[in-house]
């Protein structure tokens, strides 16, 4: 074998490794062409990431608009943007819960791979009982929980593309701000809701976080996560609980099929009083006028969240 022979052999090898091991790519976007690749999961994920991150980056998003991060498996396609991906985040504790072994073995392979809940402490998570033990993973929908995932994701971006690092820093934080704001906003817009009447039943057990943070009680008729049916006993107890409280509305989500809460409805007599972003945002450029005439994307995050409010105030003042 001659030397140039030999050479081609071990960049061969090398490349070869690199498919494997991602530790290999160049961790500043500056040492290869265009922006650097991000890959998150879910929707809010997306919109995070577009607010920091803007054009410095070219970003995918494996799932879309409405779907059930619970039930969501990568497909082949998946696999390819993940081995492609500079750097990936997803949302952590269990949410993604068909891709925790396939993050696990991309972590063991020293891939760069974050979840953005990873540094919200113990204290701040809530177990319910019915949760086997896992903390609950639907923290945005608490905007000042969800803002805890921004350094995760500023840290990340600054390590794999230091050149931008400034600009990342500088939008992480205004990101913070925009969430605090929002929060402001629902704290202030509820004003006028009596504590007595927030009541919130739904699909799913999504809404604890925000329930704790705007003073919601709150009934997810099957549990944390969509995987498994509501049983009859959650139903008949969820029907009991309706009638008990004199709940006029009762609401379905985007992400997850309604014919559980429309039998609870026909059952209880309680009407539907709209549905509300749980676990995906909604379609991009899809534009929606509060009552107070303000107008915000349903694609967005601060749209699932003007939106569930408006949602929440229509059906039970
Ligand atoms: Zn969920």
């Amino acid at each position: 074998m001659n030397c140039f022979h030999a050479l081609l052999s071990r960049i061969t090898l090398s490349l070869l490794l690199c498919l494997g091991f991602s530790a290999c790519k160049p961790k500043n976007a500056s040492e290869k062409h265009g922006p650097l690749q991000v890959v998150v999961t879910t929707t809010m994920l997306a919109d995070m990431l577009k607010s920091i991150a803007r054009d410095h980056i070219q970003l995918t998003s494996l799932m879309g608009p409405e779907t059930d991060p619970h039930l969501y498996k990568a497909s082949a396609s998946d696999l390819e943007k993940l081995q492609k991906a500079d750097v990936i985040f997803y949302s952590g504790l269990h949410l993604e819960g068909r891709m925790d072994d396939l993050f696990s073995r991309m972590k063991a392979q020293g891939r760069p791979i974050f979840a953005v809940t990873d540094n919200i402490s113990e204290d701040q998570l809530l177990t319910p009982a019915n949760f086997h033990h896992h903390p609950d993973p639907h923290v945005w929908l608490a905007p000042e929980l969800w803002a805890l995932g921004i350094d995760t994701v500023v840290d990340a971006l600054t390590e794999y593309d230091a050149p931008h690092h400034a600009h990342y820093q500088a939008e992480g934080e205004a990101l913070k701000e925009h969430y605090y704001a929002l929060d402001a906003w629902v704290k202030n817009t509820l004003t006028v809701l009596p504590i007595k009447q927030r009541i919130l039943v739904t699909s799913h057990d999504a809404f604890n976080y925000f329930g704790r943070a705007y003073d919601f009680q709150v009934i997810g008729v099957q549990g944390v996560s969509t995987a498994g049916e509501a049983g009859l006993a959650d139903i008949t107890h969820t029907i009991d609980f309706i009638k008990q409280n004199n709940v006029k509305s009762i609401f379905v989500e985007t992400s997850v099929p309604h014919a559980t809460i429309e039998r609870i409805a026909a059952d209880s007599g309680a009407h539907i009083g709209g549905e509300l972003f749980s676990d995906a945002l909604g379609t991009l450029g899809k534009i929606e006028t509060g009552p107070d005439g303000e107008t915000y994307d349903l694609g967005t995050y601060e749209g699932m969240i003007k939106h569930n409010i408006n949602t929440l105030l229509k059906a039970l003042l």
